[in-house]
Parts: C-alpha cells; sequence; structure tokens
C-alpha cells in the first residue's frame, strides 16, 4: 500500500532551487549594527533559506547565497533598519524550479 501521508522535508524543496551568485554584490547585508538587536537574533529563525548564522565571534552574519527573495528579513528589520536590501541585478539570484 503507498503511503500518500508522505511529506516532503523544506530541505528537500530548497535543494530544488537554482542561485546565480553575483560575485562581491550581495543584495542583502547588515548595514547596522551597535549590537546584535532582537531583529537580528530574530532571522536566524525567520529566513526559510538558513542565510542567516553567527561567525566566529557570535555575531550574526548573512550570506545571501540561497536567498529565496521572500523578503522576510526586510520586513522584519524595516523600522530598525539594519539592514540594506534589494532585488539581485537580472539573470542572478534564485531560480525556482517550480514557479
Ligand atoms: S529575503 Fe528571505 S530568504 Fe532571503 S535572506 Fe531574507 S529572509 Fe532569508
Amino acid at each position: 500500500m503507498t503511503d500518500t501521508t508522505a511529506t516532503t522535508r523544506i530541505e528537500e524543496r530548497l535543494y530544488q532551487n537554482r542561485y546565480r551568485v553575483d560575485e562581491g554584490r550581495p543584495h542583502v547585508r547588515i548595514k547596522r549594527r551597535i549590537h546584535d538587536s532582537d531583529a537580528l537574533i530574530s532571522l536566524l529563525s525567520i529566513c526559510p533559506a538558513g542565510c542567516y548564522s553567527r561567525d566566529e565571534k557570535g555575531r550574526i552574519e548573512v550570506a545571501t547565497d540561497g536567498c529565496m527573495e521572500c523578503g522576510s528579513c526586510r520586513i522584519v528589520c524595516a523600522k530598525t533598519g539594519e539592514i540594506e536590501w534589494s532585488y539581485p541585478r537580472g539573470g542572478y539570484g534564485v531560480l525556482f524550479k517550480f514557479g
């Protein structure tokens, strides 16, 4: 009997996407950091692509490879202004396999 309730893990779905890196021109960057604010800390769990992590000093950093351009981090930091966000240049960024 076939299991019709099987689900696909998010990691498997993300693996279907492709990403074309625009070397040296990240479209998301942390622009203002006095300390790791609550907004920045929340990005560690909010970003669906896991682009935010902590560096060796424990500070939050962003690596845009794999960014799905969902804009969640942009919305979270809209009032506080810690990040600078734009769409990648044409031809770069995420390539969705399924639309
Ligand atoms: S736009 Fe979405 S996927 Fe990209 S870094 Fe922000 S939260 Fe992550």
